[in-house]
Formats: structure tokens, sequence, C-alpha cells
């Protein structure tokens, strides 16, 4: 049975190396904002050309503290895709400001034009300030932050990346975590870069932003520890965890060369029928997802069920658009709103991908994919 995260044989990699990094935290009796914290956020500022990284307790609170250093909430429309993970979108509402769903294009990302529909609509509506884009950089891939930073200058928005699936990828010759004028991560187990539990981090180059964000995150803190300057909450990223992630670095880019090895079989073998994922010219993939885009819902389930019978498991993200979630009912979202989201909703279907896959493994997924492929056809 192939495992679809990887994480059983990544731990066997590391287990002495983390096992030592671990009990020295233990040792240390430094839980919070210990010095493995600091080391990680240089080594992650360092590795992404940002000027400035600050982990945090998870991936949304991420998002959510970035939104809060804008001070978005009520009355504003933040453009977001719908074709995501709910917390890019559970992040603008939390604040109080109003998700706006945008379509998204063939390479499972953002699309500008729609984007651009989408804020001439709610600036003839008039009833909510436009402030800011949100765009995601699904499966690995950043979304176009050329167009995004265009359309983001000439409207007056700001713009966030989530990069919780996107650490490690470039596009443009530039890594991602720099693309937005604040960027998001995640390092959420089964993610580029994971730890073992919760934790995220925020990058921008902006001293103002990461000053505030830094406050933000320890409850507004001032100039001494009970001084508070601003109402904030609680996300730090514990020492633990940054340990943990310092042992997952040092081996992230030998991972991140195997993903990118196996992602390029399966494109090399899968591309004649129509099915591999798009990745833009000038893009390196972090590959969190390998995911293809079968003709319809039907043969998408019939595929996955190809597979599991092979003992090969696949994931389907996402079954649902976010217009269309129960959450988000109260926006109003309508079945045929952003067609394109939900077609690639029924389309989708991910495979594993991790560095941990053999060659026989790698061979079995493809035979069976292209054998269920011809039979098909
Ligand atoms: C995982 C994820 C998040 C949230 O990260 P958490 O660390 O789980 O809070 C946000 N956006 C996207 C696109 C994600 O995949």
């Amino acid at each position: 049975m192939i495992n679809f995260s990887g994480l059983p044989e990544q731990y066997k990699r590391l287990s002495a190396s983390m096992a030592i990094s671990i009990e020295q935290v233990l040792q240390d009796c430094c839980y919070i904002c210990g010095a493995q914290v600091d080391t990680l956020e240089e080594q992650l500022a360092a590795r992404t050309g940002s000027s400035f990284c600050l982990c945090c307790a998870n991936g949304t609170d991420a998002l959510t503290l970035a939104i809060m250093a804008w001070g978005a909430g009520h009355g504003d429309a933040v453009f977001v895709p719908a074709f995501t993970f709910a917390a890019t979108a559970e992040a603008v509402a939390l604040r109080g400001a109003t998700p706006v769903f945008v379509d998204v294009n063939e390479t499972f990302n953002i699309d500008p034009a729609s984007l651009e529909h989408a804020i001439s609509t709610i600036r003839q509506e008039g009833w909510l300030r436009p402030v800011g884009i949100l765009a995601v950089n699904l499966f690995g891939v950043p979304a176009d932050y050329r167009r995004l930073n265009h359309i983001a200058a000439r409207e007056g928005l700001w713009l966030l990346e989530d990069a919780a699936q996107s650490f490690g990828a470039s596009r443009f010759g530039r890594a991602s975590c720099t693309f937005g004028e604040i960027s998001a991560t995640s390092f959420f187990p089964v993610k580029p870069l994971g730890c073992y539990g919760d934790g995220g981090a925020i990058f921008t180059d902006s001293r103002p932003h990461a000053e505030t964000i830094h406050s933000l995150r320890l409850h507004g803190k001032g100039s001494s520890k009970y001084d508070h300057r601003i109402i904030g909450i609680n996300s730090r990223l514990d020492t633990l965890q940054a340990a943990v992630l310092l042992q997952k670095l040092s081996i992230f880019d030998d991972e991140l060369a195997a993903r990118n090895e196996n992602a390029k079989k399966y494109t090399a073998a899968l591309s004649r029928f129509g099915i591999a994922p798009v990745i833009p010219a000038d893009t390196v993939s972090a590959w969190s997802q390998y995911t293809l885009r079968l003709p319809d819902r039907v043969t998408r389930d019939r595929l996955k069920l190809e597979l599991s019978t092979c003992g090969i498991p696949s994931m389907v993200y996402y079954p649902a658009p976010l217009h269309l979630q129960a959450a988000f009912a109260y926006l109003g979202g309508r079945k045929g709103m952003l067609p394109v989201s939900e077609a690639t909703c029924e389309q989708v279907l991910s495979i594993p991908v991790h560095a941990y896959l053999g060659q026989e493994d790698l061979a079995l997924i493809i035979s069976t994919i292209t054998e269920f492929m011809i039979k098909k056809t």
C-alpha cells in the first residue's frame, strides 16, 4: 500500500537527528520564544529573500495577522479565489470583511480577468469598499503575480499571498513568500515544509508591517511585557515545532528535487491524455500536490476507485468551491456563478508525489492511470 504523504518515510530518515533536536528543547525548558524560533526565522527569511519572517501558530493565523495589519474589517471587500481551502476565505470573514469569490483558470489559481470583472462589479454596486486581493498558490504553483501586482497597483488594493502550499516554489525568478506585500505560509504536517503539529509564518519586506505583526501576535505587546498598544492575539510558534522545522529544512531541497523528478515523470507519461497539471513557464512548483484534471466527475470517480483497487491512494482537493459551501451561503453564492471553479471540483484528483515514492511505486501509478485512460477512450 503506497502512502499518500510520505511522512512515515521522512520520519525514518530524520528520527536520529530529530530526537536530539527535540531533547535539546526539553532540556532548555524555553518552550515559547526559544532560540530555535529566532534561528528558524533567520533561515526562512534568508532562504526566501524576504526582509522579515515572523513565525506564528498556524497558516490561518498568518493570513489573519496580515489582514489585521492592514486593518481590513466591516464593509471591506477582499477578493479571494473560490477554488481553495476554506481557511483562505475564513481569515477574511473572521475579521468582519467580506470575501468576494473570484473564478480560477486552467492553472487552478485566481484568474486575473475574473478578478478585474469582480472588482469593477463591486465598485459599481457600491455597497463594499474593495481593499485587498488574497491570491493562493494552489498545489504549489505561484499565481500570476505580474498581472496581480499590476491590478493591485492600478486599483489601490493590497496583495496578500497565501503561500500555505507553495513554500519552496518560484516564478519569474523569485521565491514564493515574496510575492505579496505580505505573504503567509503554513507548517501543517502535509504542507511542503511541515512540522509535527500546527505552525505558520508571515513574510514581508515592510518594516512597519513587520513591527505591527510582531506586536499583534503577542497580544498587541508594546515596549515592555505588560504594555499593550493594540488589541492582538496569541499566535506564536512553539520552540519544539521550530526545532522540528530546522531539521526538516536541512533536507528540504533534496525532497523538493525528488518531488520535481516524480512530477516530471508523471507529466511525461500522462500529458498525452490531456490530464496533467498546467504549469506556467518560468515556474518551479513546490509540488504540494500533483493534481490531475479528468474530463468529468464520473471518469474522475472511476479512476479513483481503480487506483484504490491497486493500493494507490488519491485525494479530491477540493470537492466543492467555497461560494457553494454552507459557511459562505450568506454571501449569496449560486451554482453557475463561477463555472471554472465549479467544473474543476468535479475533475480534480491528486495522486502521491512525495519524495519517498520508489521507482516501482511510480511505475505502478503511471501504468494504472495509463491503462485506465486507454481503456476509457
Ligand atoms: C493549509 C492551508 C491554509 C491554512 O493553514 P493552517 O496551518 O492549516 O491553518 C490556508 N490556505 C491554504 C491554501 C491552505 O492549504
